[in-house]
């Protein structure tokens, strides 16, 4: 039995018991976590407001074996503008399921804190909503471990350059020409680097980038191909997000 402090995001909640909550949190420390808030929804509550999702807080968490209870909460970041419009707040639910099915443990902790926190800094900031989103699946897929060589066919090794005539197949495989087989998606060069790019540049290299509806259209495409192929169900956001744009 201890007392433990950390800072996390909200990633969910649901009620429990007659006053009580519980809370699913990410902490780069402890991983993902189910935390117990004791009389959360009374209406003196000290925890009223503080224990909304996407909120990023100071946790003081009280242990017992694998039991986590709350006992203080601080708001660090609330995501305002995301809260007050509708579009912004659903691009940030589908961050969060994309979150949720990915990050579990405290390995890459950082990192993943790190991704989330920055990504809704930048849909709070409302620009260049579909760049963000899609780095952020990059960043998500490359930190998992799932993201294919993106450099290079992924059957015999040669090196794309502009000329490559590069293959995609439903399973997320990437081929050249001659190795490409069946029911297949050309993507075009400048696809690949830009993946590249994101993959391997911070977020303030990344914020440059201009796309056009081409490259997004692209870009969306072959992310949602690796993203299904590694989460293998179905996202619920997906559909509410998909008539948006930016
Ligand atoms: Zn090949």
């Amino acid at each position: 039995m201890r007392y433990l402090n950390i800072t996390g995001i909200i990633l969910k909640k649901h009620n429990t018991g007659e006053q009580d909550q519980y809370v699913t949190i990410f902490s780069p420390t402890l991983g993902k976590i189910d935390a117990r808030a004791r009389g959360a929804r009374k209406i003196n509550s000290s925890f009223i407001g503080h224990l909304e999702i996407l909120n990023i807080c100071d946790f003081q968490l009280y242990k017992n074996q694998n039991h986590f209870t709350i006992t203080q909460c601080q708001i660090r970041k609330s995501y305002k503008n995301i809260r007050e419009t509708l579009n912004q707040s659903m691009l940030s639910f589908h961050l969060l399921e994309i979150f949720l099915k990915i990050a579990q443990s405290e390995e890459n902790g950082d990192e993943l804190f790190d991704l989330i926190a920055q990504t809704l800094e930048k849909i709070d900031q409302n620009q260049k909503n579909q760049l963000h989103i899609e780095t952020f699946k990059i960043k998500m897929l490359d930190i998992a471990g799932a993201l294919p060589n993106i450099s290079r066919c992924g059957n015999c090794d040669i090196r794309w350059n502009q000329e490559s005539m590069i293959h995609i197949d439903e399973e997320g495989h990437i081929s050249c020409f001659d190795c490409s087989s069946g029911n297949q998606t050309l993507i075009p060069f400048n696809t690949m680097k830009l993946i590249h790019f994101i993959q391997q540049s911070p977020f303030d290299q990344i914020e440059k980038i201009a796309m056009n509806q081409q490259d997004k259209t692209i870009l969306k495409k072959v992310m949602a191909i690796f993203l299904h192929n590694y989460i293998s169900s179905e996202l619920k956001t997906e559909k509410f997000i998909a008539h948006l744009h930016e």
